[in-house]
């Protein structure tokens, strides 16, 4: 049988970075992704924060496409609000392409990659996790002191260990269409119960002329989807039919606890994911460093007990912990909020320059809670009525 120190299921952003911080580390490391090249399905919008391409250790290569400066929020009754910074917010990048890089920058710490490498089961024995790899004749055994899961939103083998599933699963697609973009720095969003009941649609300008339109709630978001696009202001913009359809759930909310007997759980397969936006590369990235570093260490110590490794669970808690609860409040009122409240609040904050100015220099789609503690004790009457929302849906037991 084959033994590592550390092996990684899935070579997703979260398992690629993973594994380089536990090669760095000196641990012998093996990732294994079932399917036979990284980054393939694309399941993402591609919008990645500044924060995130610099936790992601990598230098702007082919995989950026555009920068995006700005946004433009749209309420149910059609008031919008507009934000545009001089300062780059956010870039958009090719999924494929930027998972290919982060693996193969694990590959050059050392990491040894195997493509084509379902994991099908797990057991520990002795001590130590001995992994299934592969199915029928071809299935092998691999022992490993220390297991990361990095599977992503089905996390099956996460949850053979016990550690739980996140607290909401959203249903999200988008399809990648040509589209005459308002203004190609500028991610446009839609809000309100018809379009996309429980969180929101988006369209991110990719490619020249061509457009990520897509929008996640809470099911059936294909169908949505279908609405969406035929409604009238994005039919008109369409200027072809759809090139490449995207699908997968959303996990928001992290379990109790993200840690067992020598495994660990990161990135969606931890509900890592930022449940104001959707985005879950920088959070997993964050995550997938402490793991990486928390696996190799345990390892080369030879005590990968629970109770070992609970420094990542600490770790990441104290890191983003808080971040991820604030959101989740935040999810939950926006999802609670009825489509006339939406248009109060987006027709409040429109006629407020000096909030938008504040939205402009604060925004930081990694870290929102930072606008969201500035922009709140300012927002006046539309304050007094989000408040009432809060006990509205603390009443009803939705948050
Ligand atoms: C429509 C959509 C749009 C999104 N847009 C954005 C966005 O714009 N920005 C953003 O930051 N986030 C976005 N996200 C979220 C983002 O895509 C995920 O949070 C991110 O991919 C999670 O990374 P990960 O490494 O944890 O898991 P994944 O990227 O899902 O990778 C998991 C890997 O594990 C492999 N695997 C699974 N099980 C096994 C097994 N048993 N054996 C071997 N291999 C296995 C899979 O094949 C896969 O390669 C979006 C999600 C969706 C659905």
């Amino acid at each position: 049988m084959e033994r590592y120190d550390v092996a990684v299921i899935g070579a997703g952003p979260a398992g690629s970075m993973a594994a380089k911080k536990a090669a760095e580390a000196g641990a012998d490391v093996v990732i294994l992704e079932e399917h036979p090249r990284a980054g393939w399905p694309v399941q993402c919008a591609g919008l990645l924060g500044v924060r995130a391409m610099e936790v992601s250790e990598l230098s702007h290569g082919s995989f950026v496409i555009r920068p995006v400066r700005g946004a433009s929020v749209v309420s149910p009754g059609g008031f919008q609000i507009t934000f545009k910074s001089d300062e780059v917010k956010a870039w958009v990048v090719d999924r494929r392409l930027f998972d290919r890089a982060l693996l193969a920058e694990s590959a050059k710490s050392g990491a040894e990659v195997r493509m084509g490498y379902p994991v099908t089961d797990l057991v520990r024995e002795g001590g130590r996790s001995i992994l299934t790899v592969g199915r029928g004749a071809d299935r092998v055994k691999i022992e490993a002191e220390v297991v990361i899961s990095a599977e992503g939103v089905g996390a099956r083998i996460a949850r053979s260990t016990g550690i739980g599933p996140p607290r909401e699963i959203l249903s999200s697609a988008q399809v990648e269409v040509p589209f005459e973009a308002e203004d190609p720095e500028k991610v446009e969003v839609w809000l309100g119960k018809k379009v996309a009941p429980g969180f929101f649609a988006w369209a991110i300008p990719a490619q020249e002329g061509v457009a990520r339109v897509g929008l996640c709630c809470r099911e059936n978001a294909c169908e949505h989807l279908k609405s969406f696009l035929q409604s009238s202001p994005i039919r008109k913009r369409m200027k072809g039919g759809p090139l490449h359809l995207a699908m997968g759930g959303l996990p928001l909310g992290p379990p109790a606890f993200t840690v067992a007997e020598g495994f660990m759980a990161i990135g969606d397969a931890a509900g890592q994911v930022k449940p104001t936006s959707g985005g879950g590369i920088y959070p997993g990235l964050v995550c997938a460093k402490i793991s990486g570093e928390v696996a190799s260490a345990a390892a080369l110590e030879g005590d990968a007990s629970a109770a070992r490794l609970q420094e990542y669970e600490r770790r990441w808690r104290s890191a983003l912990g808080r971040e991820l609860r604030l959101g989740m409040v935040v999810h939950r009122m926006r999802a609670g909020m009825t489509d006339s409240e939406i248009d109060d609040l987006l027709s409040y904050l429109g006629d407020r320059e000096h909030l938008i100015r504040m939205i402009e220099t604060e925004g930081d789609i990694d870290r929102p809670s930072r606008v969201i503690r500035k922009v709140s004790p300012r927002i006046g009457l539309a304050g007094i009525r989000m408040a009432r929302t809060f006990l509205r849906l603390l009443l009803d037991g939705d948050l």
